[in-house]
C-alpha cells in the first residue's frame, strides 16, 4: 500500500528527461524510432496512450490466421514504402470483379451495373472542379444511367437502389460519413501495381516488426526500454527551448524536442486542451478543415464455413428489404428514414483464414451503430446474411461477431482524413499546414507532426504514415546533426 503510494507521488512529482519524445506508437510514432535506430539515436521515448502499439493497424487471431479490424490492404506497389518491406508476405491482390453481387435475394450475374458505375465513379472522382463526390456522381448518373433506363422500370430502379452501393464503396476509400463531404479533388497519389494486396494471413502487424527490423527474426531493434504504453499525453507546453509534457496518470517529461503522431480525429477534439500555447492558423484551420469520420468493420467466426470458394458478396438493399427493416430488426440508429443495416454493404473472407468474414457497415450512424452490444450486431448482420444469401447458402451460426469502435476510441476518434470542400481551398495544402513543425524563440523546430493526415499525397494510408514518421526523423537527425 505504501509502496504504491510512494510511486505514485514519484510519478508525479519526478519530471523524466529525454531528448526526444515521440507520441504515439501507431505506424508514424513507430517509422520514426526505426530511422532514429537506424541512425543509432537512442535517447528518445515513446509515449502511448493504448496498451498495444499498432494504433489504426490491429491484426486479431481468429481461427487459423490474423484478421485486421483496422488497415488490411497495401494500396499499390510502386514507390510504396510498405510494399517494399513487405512484398514477401503478401498475396495477390482481391479481386472484387469476382464478387457475387446480390440484389434483395437474388444473385446478379454480369455485374454490369457494377462495372457501369465504377466507371462513373472513376471519372466523378479525381477531377479538377472542387465539388463533392456525390453531387459530381450523382449529376454524371442523370446525364447516363436515368436517360439509359429511364423506358425500363426494373433497371431504373435497380440503379437507383444501386446508388447506395457506390457511395459505400466510395465512403470505404474516404471513410467519410456521406459522399456529400468529400472533394472530388484530390492530392493522393496512386501507385502502379495492384491496389488490393494483402497480408497473407500474418496481418497488418507485420509491418511493425518489418519497420523495427524484427521479422522473419527478431533480431532488429529492441524499443522495450524506450517504449511506455498506456501513457496518455494530456499536455504539451513549450517554453523556452524545450517542450514539457504532461500525462494523465500524472507523470511529466521534458525533452528538447517531440514528435506527435496521434490522429486528426485526436487534434480535432483535443488541440485546444493539448498544446500551449495553442496552435495558430493555418494549423488550425487544417485541422478544423480537413475531414475524419468513421468507418465500421465487422469480424465473423464460423466453426464452419459455408460460403464454399466465393471471397467477396456485395449487399444491394431494394425497397421491400429496406421496408422490413424496422419490423425485424427493431433496434439501433435510424437517420433520414434510414435503417443503420441498410448501410452493411459488404462481406468478404479474409487471406489464409477459413473461418473468417469481414463485413463493413458505412454512414451517418456509424457512431451510433458503433454502440450496438455484439449480440445486436450480431442479430443484425446475421439477418442480413441469410436474407441475402439465405437461398444459396447453408448459412451457419457464428461462435463469434466482434466490431470496430474505432470512432468512439478516444485516441483515434475516427477512421482516415479525406479532403473537403473547404479543405481543398488551402494553398498550400491543408495537409502541409499540419506537418508544419512548431519552432522554438531560438528557431529550432521543437514540435514536430506526423501521422497520415499530414502526408500531403498518401494521407489515409499506413505507407503514408510510415513515411511522414520518416520524414520528421530526418528532420530531427539534421537538427541534431547526425549522418
Ligand atoms: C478500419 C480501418 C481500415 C483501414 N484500412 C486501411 C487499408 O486497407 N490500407 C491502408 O493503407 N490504410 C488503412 N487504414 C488507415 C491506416 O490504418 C492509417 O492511415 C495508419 O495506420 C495511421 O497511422 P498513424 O501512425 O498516422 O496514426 P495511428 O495509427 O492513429 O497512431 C497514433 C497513435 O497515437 C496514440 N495516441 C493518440 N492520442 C494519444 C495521446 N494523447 N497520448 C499518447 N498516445 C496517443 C494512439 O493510440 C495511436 O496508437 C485503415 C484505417 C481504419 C481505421
Amino acid at each position: 500500500m505504501w509502496s504504491l503510494l510512494v510511486c505514485a507521488l514519484l510519478a508525479i512529482s519526478y519530471c523524466y528527461a529525454e531528448k526526444i519524445i515521440i507520441v504515439g506508437a501507431g505506424a508514424a510514432g513507430i517509422a520514426t524510432a526505426a530511422r532514429l535506430l537506424e541512425h543509432n539515436v537512442t535517447d528518445f521515448r515513446i509515449l502511448e496512450a493504448e496498451g498495444r502499439i499498432g494504433g489504426r493497424i490491429h491484426s486479431l487471431q481468429i481461427g487459423d490466421a490474423y484478421v485486421d479490424i483496422g488497415a488490411q490492404y497495401v494500396h499499390g506497389q510502386k514507390g510504396n514504402t510498405v510494399y517494399e518491406l513487405s512484398k514477401a508476405y503478401l498475396k495477390k491482390g482481391k479481386d472484387f470483379d469476382k464478387a457475387l453481387l446480390y440484389y434483395g435475394s437474388t444473385m446478379k450475374t454480369g455485374n454490369t451495373l457494377l462495372d457501369e458505375f465504377i466507371s462513373l465513379a472513376e471519372e466523378t472522382t479525381y477531377t479538377n472542379v472542387n465539388v463533392s463526390i456525390g453531387e459530381a456522381f450523382s449529376s454524371r448518373y442523370n446525364a447516363t444511367c436515368l436517360k439509359k433506363y429511364k423506358d425500363d422500370l426494373k433497371m431504373l430502379t435497380y440503379s437507383h437502389d444501386f446508388l447506395r452501393t457506390i457511395e459505400c464503396i466510395i465512403l470505404t476509400v474516404d471513410g467519410a460519413f456521406s459522399w456529400n463531404k468529400i472533394s472530388s479533388m484530390s492530392n493522393f497519389k496512386f501507385q502502379s501495381g495492384e491496389n488490393f494486396l494483402q497480408w497473407d494471413g500474418l496481418g497488418y502487424k507485420t509491418i511493425l516488426d518489418l519497420l523495427l527490423k524484427n521479422y522473419p527474426q527478431k533480431t532488429g531493434y529492441n524499443i522495450d526500454n524506450q517504449l511506455s504504453l498506456e501513457k496518455t499525453v494530456t499536455r504539451i507546453i513549450l517554453k523556452n527551448n524545450s517542450v514539457k509534457l504532461k500525462c494523465k496518470d500524472g507523470s511529466e517529461y521534458s525533452s528538447d524536442h517531440v514528435v506527435f503522431t496521434p490522429s486528426l480525429g485526436v487534434l480535432k477534439h483535443e488541440h485546444k486542451n493539448l498544446f500551449m500555447p495553442r496552435l495558430e492558423r493555418p494549423k488550425v484551420d487544417a485541422i478544423e478543415d480537413l475531414g475524419f469520420d468513421g468507418v465500421i468493420k465487422v469480424i465473423l467466426e464460423f466453426a464452419t464455413p459455408w460460403w464454399g470458394k466465393h471471397d467477396d458478396f456485395f449487399l444491394v438493399w431494394n425497397e421491400e428489404k429496406r421496408n422490413n427493416l424496422a419490423k425485424d430488426i427493431p433496434f439501433g440508429p435510424t437517420k433520414d428514414g434510414d435503417h443503420w443495416l441498410s448501410w452493411f454493404y459488404l462481406v468478404g473472407t479474409s487471406p489464409k483464414n477459413s473461418k473468417a468474414l469481414v463485413g463493413w457497415i458505412l454512414g451517418p450512424m456509424v457512431p451510433e451503430v458503433e454502440k450496438l452490444s455484439e449480440d445486436q450486431m450480431k442479430t443484425g448482420v446475421m439477418y442480413a446474411l441469410k436474407t441475402f444469401l439465405g437461398k444459396d447458402f447453408d448459412i451457419t451460426e457464428p461462435t463469434k461477431v466482434i466490431h470496430s469502435k474505432w470512432y468512439m476510441n478516444p485516441n483515434i476518434r475516427g477512421a482516415y482524413s479525406y479532403e473537403t470542400l473547404i479543405s481543398k481551398k488551402h494553398d498550400p495544402s491543408a495537409q502541409e499546414a499540419l506537418a508544419e513543425p512548431i519552432t522554438a524563440k531560438d528557431g529550432v523546430p521543437r514540435i514536430l507532426f506526423a501521422g497520415e493526415a499530414t502526408s500531403s499525397h498518401r494521407f489515409a494510408t499506413v505507407d503514408g504514415a510510415i513515411e511522414t514518421g520518416y520524414r520528421e526523423a530526418d528532420r530531427l537527425l539534421k537538427i541534431l546533426k547526425v549522418k
